[in-house]
C-alpha cells in the first residue's frame, strides 16, 4: 500500500489537524493519543512519510526509538505509573488504524485490564493538562538521548 498522505498524522504533522503536542523537533512530533488507553498514553512519529517500520530510513528509526524513550522517561516521571507499555503495530492485521508509524507510550496503572485500543476520546482539557506535564518534564531532563 502506498503512504496516503491525508492520513491523520500527516495532516497534524502539516498542522491541519490539532493535537495536544508535548515534543516539537527536527525529526519526530510527539503528542497525547486523542483516545488513550490510560492517562498519560502519548504517541511519537517521525516527520518522515513511512507507513510502518519496514518503510522508514534507518537513521530515522534511530532516531524516533531514541525519542520514544525520551518521552517514556517524561511520562514517567510525569505520572508515575507502575509499570510502562511501548507499543508500535505494522499493518491492519496488528492492529494499525493510522499508517503513519508511531510508537505508543502507554503508562499502566495497577488494576487497570490491557487493551489494545480504547473506545472513548478523551476531555481536551485533560488531554492539555497531560500535555503541559510531559512537555515540563522533557524541559528539566538532564539528557538529550
Ligand atoms: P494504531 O492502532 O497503532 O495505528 O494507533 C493509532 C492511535 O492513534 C490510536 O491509539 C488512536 O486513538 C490514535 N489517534 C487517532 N486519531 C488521533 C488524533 N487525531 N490525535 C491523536 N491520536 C489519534
Amino acid at each position: 500500500m502506498a503512504y496516503d498522505p491525508n492520513n491523520i498524522f500527516a495532516k497534524i504533522l502539516r498542522g491541519e489537524a490539532d493535537a495536544h503536542v508535548v515534543l516539537d523537533e527536527e525529526h519526530c512530533l510527539g503528542f497525547m493519543d486523542l483516545m488513550p488507553q490510560s492517562s498519560g498514553h502519548t504517541l511519537i512519529i517521525p516527520r518522515e512519510p513511512a507507513e510502518s517500520i519496514f518503510d522508514l530510513s534507518a537513521e530515522t528509526l534511530a532516531v524516533l526509538v531514541a525519542t520514544t524513550r525520551r518521552v517514556a522517561r517524561a511520562v514517567k516521571a510525569a505520572f508515575e505509573p507502575a509499570g510502562m507499555m511501548i507499543l508500535q503495530l505494522n499493518g491492519a492485521d496488528a492492529g494499525q488504524t493510522v499508517f503513519h508509524i508511531h510508537f505508543h507510550v502507554i503508562p499502566r496503572y495497577p488494576g487497570e485490564g490491557l487493551t489494545l485500543h480504547a473506545r472513548s476520546v478523551a476531555a481536551p482539557a485533560q488531554l492539555r493538562e497531560h500535555a503541559a506535564r510531559i512537555r515540563a518534564e522533557l524541559d528539566s531532563a538532564q539528557t538529550t538521548d
